[in-house]
């Protein structure tokens, strides 16, 4: 039997670690959060991001924007946002709409209140081992790897996934943490073998079930960054699980593996930007 990584136990006890240090230092952090149109799934990810807050002890202001909003108004915002020393974090939910340049709203937050880490300052600290606001998945990811006893230290880490908030700075985390990476994307060849040779395998491909034990070494640390609702209305991951399964040595499950860690990372940012004004 495999070790499942229990990643709604882990996240609860960052949570109820933050929450301890919050009421213990009477810490007052409150985080914005701005939504911009009304999709279902940024209005269920906001509401779990705001009730994470209160769980914490923290505070959440809410700014629900029409769909039309332009970007010059939401440009406004954040400035306003920025000036306000009221509020320690500000994340707006992604995607924006179409009209709306993701990047320019991204590098306007402040750099002392971007707590998703996706600015380019924070990006940059990552990248050359400052202190900063790191992307609350990847974030996550180590928590999970350390909390579970599992080292990164030395050990080949194959990251399937490119994209900007997942699988770039989940390597640029590995490669810190001392692991020996490989970064796959839709235009990698032999991606199985590749795939084979991990120690830890990292699936954020976006693509239900795609790896299956053909992909896996026997052995094998395997985490599955991906969550997809089925047909049947049940959640999947990017990692077939039950093929898997027999041949790892520890997985994450989905639901309850990664999904949970990034708003307990999110909370991490958000008190930590707190503690950086006291
Ligand atoms: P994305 O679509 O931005 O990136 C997917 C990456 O996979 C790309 O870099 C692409 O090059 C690569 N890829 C696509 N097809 C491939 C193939 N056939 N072979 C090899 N590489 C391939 O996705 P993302 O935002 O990085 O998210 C990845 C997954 O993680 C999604 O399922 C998403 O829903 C999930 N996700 C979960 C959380 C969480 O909190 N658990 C957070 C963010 C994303």
């Amino acid at each position: 039997m495999p070790q499942i990584i229990d990643g709604k136990a882990i996240s609860t006890a960052i949570k109820d670690e933050l929450k301890k240090e919050v009421a213990e230092n009477n810490i007052k952090a409150t985080l914005a959060v701005i939504q911009v149109g009304n999709d279902p799934a940024s209005t269920v990810y906001v509401g779990n991001k705001k009730k994470a807050c209160e769980y914490i002890g923290i505070g959440s202001r809410s700014y629900e924007l029409p769909e039309e909003t332009t970007e010059a108004e939401l440009l406004k915002l954040i400035d306003d946002l920025n000036r306000d020393d009221g509020i320690n974090g500000i994340l707006v939910q992604l995607p924006v709409p179409d009209h709306i340049d993701e990047h320019k709203i991204i590098e306007r937050i402040s750099p002392q209140k971007d707590v998703d880490g996706f600015s380019p300052e924070s990006v940059g600290n990552l990248c050359i081992g400052r202190e900063g606001f790191v992307s609350c998945t990847p974030a996550g990811i180590i928590e999970l790897l350390k909390r579970s006893g599992i080292s990164i230290e030395g050990r080949e880490c194959v990251v399937i996934g490119r994209s900007n908030i997942v699988g770039k700075p989940m390597a640029l985390l590995l490669l810190a943490n001392n692991g020996t990476v490989t970064v796959c994307h839709s235009r990698t060849v032999n991606l199985k073998e590749i795939c084979k040779r991990a120690d830890i395998l990292i699936a954020a491909v976006g693509r239900p079930r795609m790896i299956n034990r053909d992909y896996v070494k026997e052995g094998a640390v395997v985490i599955d960054v991906g969550i997809h609702r089925m047909d049947n209305g049940k959640l999947c991951g990017d990692v077939d699980y039950d093929d898997v399964s027999d041949i790892v040595s520890a997985i994450t499950p989905v639901p309850g593996g990664v999904g949970p860690m990034t708003i307990a990372m999110l909370m991490y940012n958000c008190v930590k930007a707190a503690r950086q004004v006291k």
